[in-house]
């Protein structure tokens, strides 16, 4: 099969074996997969990662147990050792042997086909189209969000980010609150979110905010370590600031502003892939508007250079030629 192989320098495509799935797994065909931060901060080196990445897939099950052959899936991206407190507490997904599709000791999506256990997938309701149900993954991260902290239907929220992650919170949010506010540095970006009623600013126009204005509630998902001192600076004492960023660079960051204003911050990664698949089936959300370009596997260069340019929101890889 064609894939995608990251060997710890470049990404290159290369023909490899066809996965055999173990007892309890299935073999996907993967239709469609999503670049994400996640991916280009693997090709920098994150992690550590060889073989092939990818994360955000919708397929089909070829081989697998049961009734599991011909259906259409997606996968939890997290496989726990099944053994360990973490595991045997339900959080298999901060286990510490754990294995992570295309992040962590296991290939990932960029190729024809995937191996995952079964009780990683979750089958994709019909109504959901294949450039919908490629988002579930980071639509689940972004609802996390809502597992975290509850918001108020006429809280002021500020949203710190205007990229691929922040789109979907945004979307997820503005059915929370009206008072939403994301604030970002690409005009275009934002100007995604206005079409659709959410108010932004730009950050350089808020550095003078009235602290009157300050909301208590402040999500970063900006990407960069500057993200987190933005948000210490927009948060209102007493507030929270849930961060969704992860970075390499490690952050040069004032936290005594977190102490002396009592501030909460709040870490959060992966959410419950069945409420997004709820979100997406209710028409709640429909994320497919976001993706800026689809690139077949052969044109990996072009895809990646086009997920890293400055204006472009979600890029899509077709896995089947
Ligand atoms: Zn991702
Ligand atoms: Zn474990």
């Amino acid at each position: 099969m064609n894939a995608l192989w990251f060997d710890g320098k470049r990404l290159s495509l290369r023909e490899n074996k066809i996965p055999r799935p173990e007892k309890n797994e299935a073999l996907i065909q993967v239709l469609y997969a999503g670049i994400c931060n996640t991916d280009l901060e693997i090709l920098q080196g994150y992690l550590n990662f060889t073989g092939i990445p990818g994360h955000e897939f919708i397929g089909r099950v070829i081989v697998g147990p049961g009734q599991w052959p011909g259906k259409r899936v997606t996968g939890e991206i997290n496989l726990g050792c099944g053994k360990c407190a973490s595991c045997k507490a339900g959080l298999s997904r901060h286990c510490p042997n754990r294995t992570v599709l295309g992040i962590s000791n296991r290939n990932g999506a960029f190729a024809e086909y995937l191996t995952l256990p079964v009780e990683n997938l979750h089958p994709v309701p019909k109504s959901i189209s294949d450039l919908d149900a490629v988002f579930i993954e980071p639509l689940a991260a972004s609802l996390r969000i809502l597992d975290q902290v509850k918001i108020r239907k006429n809280q002021s929220v500020f949203l710190l980010g205007d990229g691929k992650l922040s789109q979907l919170i945004a979307r997820a949010l503005r059915l929370e609150t009206k008072k939403l506010l994301v604030i970002g540095k690409h005009p275009e970006k934002l100007q995604h979110l206005s079409r659709l009623g959410i108010k932004t600013a730009l950050a350089k126009d808020l550095m003078k905010i009235d602290p009157l204005k300050k909301p208590d509630l402040v999500i970063e998902a900006t990407g960069r370590p500057s993200g987190l001192q933005m948000a210490l600076k927009l948060c209102r004492p007493a507030g929270t600031i849930v961060l969704k960023s992860t970075f390499q660079q490690s952050a040069n960051l004032d936290l005594s502003q977190l102490v002396v204003d009592e501030i909460d911050l709040i870490g959060s990664r992966c959410g419950e892939f069945g409420k997004a698949i709820r979100y997406l089936q209710r028409g709640k959300i429909a994320p497919a508007d976001l993706v800026c370009g689809i690139y077949q596997l052969e044109d990996f260069q072009e895809a990646f250079k086009r997920a890293s340019s400055k204006n472009s929101l979600k890029v899509i890889l077709q896995c089947q030629s």
